[in-house]
């Protein structure tokens, strides 16, 4: 069978990576070693060149296209040194891939020779033929033009592959017509939104350096690996990234040993490789250790600018899937590969600061400081209340609905943990009331220097979708496939609005000197958490207790995605969007209807193969241990034995069961569902799912009694522990 080839081939693997020599060069020399970084275009641009770009990179000023030929013939003649021999317009589009348009450097002379070419313009625009990506109806395949342009602030890069290099340039891709067609404009425009609302209070505080303020993000990726022969003989591994089969396993995660336990020295080999790449392109990766289900690993680099980060995340993703190949294995970012064992997510971290200011989310030690960081904490706060179906929006997908409310990640319900000591804070605020005067138990803004909040891990909540921890948020719902540019749009703007609120408040409150803008702080933020405080849980979100306190709270509870993502149509969501330049009301639309379309296709793709593998290859091996059984009570009635057919009873019970599921489930797939997308992605939920999971049901059972020998497709324990 499939299954025990595969069995024996992964127990036979011999490395065929040759070991690598790190004393030959050491970490620090490969850092950014394939980036068109500063340093490189210091050493190579003309000066005024150099820095009217850097000025640019750092302080979102516009581009000034005059400087466009000499960076590109720079970058030519770095990437050629570097042995590249074509460019690329990399770009984001909305499946949350990654795309890449290349193009050769060399030219022909005319005289049998050629030269290598690349001019201001090719760096600076682009025009894949990208007519089959997805655009939600911005665009008509009849119009197909699109356009990459090169993000000035996303570092060029050179990637190797052993036959040849290529240089690549992050770009931003959009329609003939100016709207964003992908996923890296909407990043950019919302930091740009973020920037511009955050200059306000900074200046109230008397820092108006004008220092850009970024958004930080710093992604901390989960993932799966598995032996490559077990993934090639799972049809549902290959084509849905996930398990659609798969009895649980008898030793699952209960005994914890994998959590932080010493890493396979297989495994271990493929992230010093990962590791070593990721260096290369300037990726500062940090931490790595097993995770809590067995298999499965966690990578986190050091936080970047969101924008930066985004791109990095990308690439980084697409970096450990080609080396997990490289070492005989295969990289599951699904947020469920196999259900009964935790899931992967992608926490995403997230904080606001700038060169001049620092990270802005974190207490200060002055009473002056604490009034600053409370503002913008309160901001949050505000802004994840206000905004809570947005940012369950822009984590519904097909695969992290298997995830989102299971007892392992958060819940549905979006909740800001606060830690105890900073919800005391805001609580003394609450109490303070509008009043600034100093009462029992209450605290007063600029006057009081905050505790010094706990940055350990000891003060963690991990039940929480949305938590403080120290001098950052942790957005904990996003899942581990996605990209994280949508949940850093929704961050980014949804603050960005709430700081301008503040902002608004306290600018028509005060009178410049620090007596009254404290007074009016205190004012601002006692009224915000009067508004907002009910969106502050401490608690375990796992609890059904919780649930039922949310609901009366009023919180929302948005369990699938097509729960979810109409919310993205509301009216709220569209001036949001509008008001501060992010999303045009067109594009939002396209990105509701093409998330919802993937959601179907998803679905649909999972279907087909519950229904193919039940089919070919789950019922087929049913009857043929039904057969041996039958067989073999023939066989014992002509020798006159008497006996029980108890497992062939439950045996052909089960096949008739499995045939039952398998027919319903053609039913409900060919089911003609009216309406709208909404409707289909309804129907595909509440529908055609179960009774997918109607069809596994019996098939798991099947795997606990047909022989062994019989069964075709690998088994959990086998997947997870055999490595
Ligand atoms: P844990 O698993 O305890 O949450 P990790 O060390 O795995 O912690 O990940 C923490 C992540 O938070 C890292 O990527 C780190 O760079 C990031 N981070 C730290 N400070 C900031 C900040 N100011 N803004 C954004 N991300 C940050
Ligand atoms: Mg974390």
């Amino acid at each position: 069978s499939p299954r025990l080839s595969a069995i024996a081939a992964v127990t036979g693997y011999k490395t065929n990576t040759p070991a690598m020599d790190f004393s030959e060069t050491p970490m620090q020399d490969l850092f950014c070693a394939n980036v068109f970084s500063k340093k490189v275009m210091q050493e190579r641009l003309p000066k005024p060149v150099y820095k009217s770009l850097v000025k640019t990179i750092e302080s979102g000023e516009k581009l000034d296209p005059t400087v466009a030929d000499a960076v590109a013939s720079a970058m030519k003649d770095w990437a050629l040194s570097k042995g590249a021999t074509h460019y690329a317009h990399v770009f984001y589009p909305l499946t949350g891939a990654t795309a890449e348009k290349h193009d050769s450097f060399l030219s022909p002379d005319g005289e049998g020779g050629s030269i290598a070419e690349f001019s201001g313009s090719q760096l600076i625009q682009g025009e894949p033929d990208g007519s089959s990506f997805p655009t939600g109806g911005i665009r008509q395949t009849f119009e197909a033009r699109g356009y990459t342009i090169w993000d000035v602030t996303s570092p060029a890069y050179i990637l190797e592959n052993p036959n040849g290099t290529t240089l690549c340039i992050p770009t931003a891709f959009v329609s003939w017509t100016g709207e964003a067609l992908d996923k890296k404009t909407p990043v950019l425009r919302s930091m740009q939104a973020l920037n511009k609302q955050a200059q306000r209070i900074l200046k109230l505080f008397g820092h108006d350096d004008g220092a850009f303020v970024a958004s930080t993000a710093g992604p901390e990726q989960e993932y799966f690996l598995i032996d490559r022969h077990f993934y090639f003989a799972r049809p549902d591994l290959v084509n849905a990234g996930r398990t659609l089969f798969g009895a649980k396993p008898p030793k699952g995660q209960e005994f914890d040993d994998h959590y932080f336990g010493a890493i396979p020295e297989r495994v271990l080999a493929f992230m010093l490789e990962s590791e070593r790449e990721l260096f290369k392109l300037g990726i500062p990766v940090k931490t790595r250790h097993n995770e809590v289900a067995p298999g499965q690993y966690e990578i986190a680099p050091m936080f970047e600018s969101a924008n930066l980060a985004t791109d990095h995340q990308q690439l980084l993703m697409t970096t450990l899937k080609r080396l997990a190949e490289k070492h005989g294995m295969t990289c599951l970012m699904h947020e469920k590969p196999f259900a009964g064992v935790n899931g992967s997510g992608k926490h995403v971290n997230w904080s606001l600061g700038s060169r001049s200011q620092g990270n802005l989310l974190d207490p200060g030690d002055t009473p002056h400081e604490n009034a600053q960081f409370l503002v913008f904490c309160a901001a949050v706060i505000r802004a994840v209340y206000k905004y809570q179906g947005l940012l369950r929006a822009v984590v519904a997908t097909a695969s992290n609905d298997h995830r989102l409310g299971a007892n392992e990640a958060p819940p549905a319900i979006m909740s800001v943990f606060l830690g105890d000591q900073l919800t005391d804070v805001f609580e003394q605020i609450k109490a303070g009331g509008a009043n600034s005067s100093i009462a029992k138990g209450t605290l007063t803004v600029g006057v009081d220097v905050l505790p010094p909040l706990p940055k350990d891990a000891g003060d963690r909540n991990r039940t929480s979708p949305f938590a403080f921890t120290g001098n950052r948020f942790e957005f904990r719902a996003v899942g581990s496939n996605q990209s994280i540019a949508g949940p850093l749009v929704a961050m980014n703007t949804i603050i960005a609005e709430s700081v301008d609120y503040c902002a608004t408040q306290l600018e028509a409150a005060t009178d410049g000197t620090p007596e009254s803008l404290h007074s009016a702080i205190q004012v601002l933020l006692t009224e915000i958490m009067n508004e907002c405080s009910s969106v502050v849980f401490n608690g375990d979100g796992y609890s059904d207790a919780w649930h039922t306190e949310a609901a009366k709270l009023g919180l929302l509870n948005m369990k699938s995605t097509p729960d979810a993502l109409p919310y993205l149509q509301t009216p709220e969501v569209a001036e949001l969007f509008q008001k501060y330049g992010v999303l045009s009301g067109r594009e939002l639309e396209s990105r509701l209807e093409t998330y919802l379309e993937q959601y179907c296709m998803s679905i649909n793709v999972e279907a087909k193969l519950t229904y193919n593998m039940a089919k070919t290859m789950i019922f087929p091996a049913a009857i043929r241990y039904q057969n041996e059984l039958a067989a073999t009570c023939t066989n014992l009635k002509m020798l006159g034995y008497d006996f029980d057919t108890d497992t062939l009873d439950e045996m052909t019970s089960l096949v008739k069961q499995l045939q039952d599921n398998v027919t319903l489930l053609q039913k409900k797939m060919d089911d003609a569902v009216g309406g709208g997308l909404i409707e289909h992605a309804k129907h595909c939920g509440e529908v055609v799912l179960p009774a997918m999971n109607a069809v596994r049901e019996v098939a798991d059972e099947l795997e606990g009694i047909v022989a062994d020998d019989i069964w075709p497709l690998p088994k959990y324990q086998e997947m997870l522990f055999i490595k």
